[in-house]
This record gives structure tokens, sequence and C-alpha cells, in this order.
């Protein structure tokens, strides 16, 4: 039976109601944009109200999921937004045992908010294998690591931290912004939840803001859409539209990330006396063979320490030209950012120095321009 309105109808009827056949019956090659709020009830694929589903996260979800190897993925608003959705399913009383060098908005997260619900985390460097014997003695419910780290590019090896973590009767959350699901898969290596803020490589170009919860396991998979649906942290169809555009030229974008990331730290390295620099496939990374076992490439950021006052360090950023001075990473477009001043302001100075985020050191996200034109501009605002 047709849905259409007859001729016979009234001009808002027609207005309103034209068309309602047609759109699922065009064969489009590229899908559409579903902005709708709500859904007709008892439809075939069980949408109600967009709040809690809509085909736009449905189609990016069924991507998200295959490209990280795991059963499931849940959308949301942000990165940030996946955090509190993972974050609300604990209650007073429970425990996160966290890597202590951890994304600063993730910190915020928990100290300004959770705390006030009675989360509780405590902190260790995940690098330091005796942290490994110690997760059974805090009890956690969840271990919450990242790997590479922010801004220090620390790898944390994932099946260990699995392993301690299951051990303790606790689930790992990773946080794979920094890698990409094409560099490296979490739920392989034994996580049961991987969080991605596709904001940053997965979209790539720094239009939309999009988060993403990746896990095998069921009981998981209904928390997060309970959480999607329950807190309101939903994305919008048009972002999601978006990011799966993006997601399509993940790989040929991160192989040149990788490429130029790597040439820039060599550059860095071998040309400059800039104090350490930071990326997981030099060979002088202090976990670059865990790195190589774990990830397929390095990725794209770049954490350098110039051994130069605060002052000199800013200037040295502001001479940039091809860096426009930003948060954010994982575009198609070098960002430059300082660290102590900007993603981690909000952590206390104390803490910051104390997990080497100094006053001087700079992460550069490196894009996928032509890599002798980024090196010949820093090398230029290093001279100047
Ligand atoms: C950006 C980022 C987030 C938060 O994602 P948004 O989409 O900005 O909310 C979480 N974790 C890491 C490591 C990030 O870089």
């Amino acid at each position: 039976m047709s849905n259409e309105p007859s001729d016979s109808k009234g001009f808002e009827t027609r207005a309103i109601h034209s068309g309602r056949d047609f759109v699922g019956d065009t064969r489009t090659v590229t899908p559409p944009v579903w902005l709708t709020s709500t859904f007709e009830y008892g439809n075939p694929n069980g949408f109600d109200y967009t709040r809690s589903g809509n085909p736009n996260f449905r189609l990016l979800d069924r991507t998200i999921a295959s490209l990280e190897g795991a059963a499931h993925a849940t959308s949301f608003g942000s990165g940030v937004s996946a955090i509190t959705a993972i974050v609300s399913t604990l209650k007073s009383g429970d425990v996160i045992l966290a890597e202590e060098n951890i994304y600063g908005c993730t910190f915020r997260l928990f100290a300004q908010v959770f705390a006030k619900f009675g989360v509780e985390v405590s902190y260790v460097d995940f690098t330091d294998h005796s942290s490994l014997e110690k997760v059974a003695g805090h009890a956690p419910a969840v271990v919450w690591i990242e790997s590479p780290t922010n801004p220090n590019l620390k790898i944390i090896d994932i099946a260990a931290v699995a392993d301690a973590a299951h051990a303790a009767g606790a689930a790992l959350v990773v946080d794979n912004t920094f890698a990409s699901s094409y560099l490296q898969r979490p739920i392989e290596l034994g996580a049961d939840l991987s969080l991605i803020s596709l904001t940053k490589y997965t979209n790539g170009h720094s239009d939309a803001l999009v988060g993403s919860v990746c896990t095998n396991s069921d009981d998981w998979q209904e928390k997060l859409i309970f959480a999607q649906k329950a807190l309101g942290l939903q994305p919008s169809p048009m972002d999601c539209w978006l990011t799966l555009r993006g997601a399509k030229t993940e790989a040929i974008r991160m192989e040149r990330h990788c490429s130029n990331a790597l040439a820039f730290a060599t550059f860095l390295e071998d040309e400059t006396n800039a104090v350490t620099v930071r990326y997981p496939f030099l060979a002088s990374h202090p976990q670059h063979e865990l790195a190589k076992r774990q990830m397929a490439g390095g990725s794209g950021i770049v954490t350098v320490d110039f051994g130069r006052s605060l002052e000199d360090t800013m200037k040295v950023v502001e001479n940039l030209t091809l860096f426009p001075k930003a948060e954010s990473l994982g575009g198609i477009e070098s960002l430059v950012c300082h660290p102590a001043s900007m993603t981690h302001a909000a952590v206390p100075k104390e803490t910051r120095e104390a997990v080497g985020i100094t006053d001087s050191l700079v992460r550069f996200s490196i894009g996928i321009e032509t890599v002798e034109d980024l090196i010949g501009d820093v090398r230029e605002a290093l001279q100047a």
C-alpha cells in the first residue's frame, strides 16, 4: 500500500508526506543523511527515536566494528561522550586504575565530575613492569590505558595489561585514538573495550566530532546502548555521515601520516639539537620493539623537547607557517600544540611535570602534506 499523498490532499499534507515511499528504494550509491529525530512505529529495522539509534549511526557502527575487529561498536557525540558512557556504568566506590599519562580531558572528567559520584581513580605508570603485579592490589573495576599516550607517546603492552586486569577481575579499556583502527586493534589484543575519538584519524578532516566504543561483549554492548539513550550521548547523523566518508580513506591517509611522521622525526633527531624526540617507530624510542609488535606503523604524532626556555619554545611555535597552533590531531593538515598551555592546561603543573609534560615540550600532528615542506618550515622556525 502506498503512503504517497494523492493530488487531492491539501497543500500542507502534500508538502509534509510527499516522498515517503521513495526514500528506501533509490539504490543510492552513497547513503543519505537521515536527518530525522523520529521513526514510524513498526519499521522493519527497529528504529524509534534518533537518541537511541539512526541509520547513519548504524552504518558507521558496522564499519567501525569491522575495522576494529569487534562484534559491536556504538557511536557517541564525541570521544568525551564515549568516555562518559563507559564511566557511567560504574557505581560509587568502584575504582579505576589508570595510566598516569592519560588524555587531559579524561583526567578532568575523572577528577572534576565522576569523583563527585564516588568513582575513585588511582594512577600508575604502565611502562613500569612492576605495575602489572600491583593491579590486583588496587581491586579495580576497570583498568584504563592509552597507547601511544598523549603527549609522551609511551607504548603500553596491551596484551600484558589485559592479562593483569582479567586476573584481577577488572575490564580493560583502551583508548585507541592515537593509534587508529588501521594501526592497532586492542580487542584482538585482549581489551574488553576499545574507545576511539573518531574525531581524529578516522574522520581525518577536522570537521566533525564523534566517539565510538567497540566490544565483543553483549553485556557491555547493552550497557553502552543504554548510556547512549539514557544520558543523551548520541552523535548527530550528519557527523556520522562525514565520519563514515572519512573512514573510507583512513588506510591511505594513515600510510602517509606514518611515512611523513617518521621522516619528520628522523630530521628532528639527526639535524637539530633537540633534547628528546619521541616517535614510536624511531629506534631510539624506549618501547620501540613493543611498538613494532603491537602497531602496524608509528602513527602521525611526533613529540619533541627542544630544551629551550618557555619563551623561546613559544617563539619557535609562533614562527611556524605550515603548522597552525591548535588542539586536536589526526587531520590531513599538520598542527602544532604546546601541551602545557593547551591540551594539558587542566592538569595541575606538578602532576604535569611529574609525567614529563615540561614547558619546553612541543607536539606535532603530522598531516599528509609534502614532507619536505614540513621539515623546511621547522628548520626555518628554529633558525629564526
Ligand atoms: C581527542 C581525544 C579524546 C576526546 O575526543 P573528542 O572527540 O574530542 O571528545 C579522547 N582521547 C584521546 C586520546 C583524544 O586524543
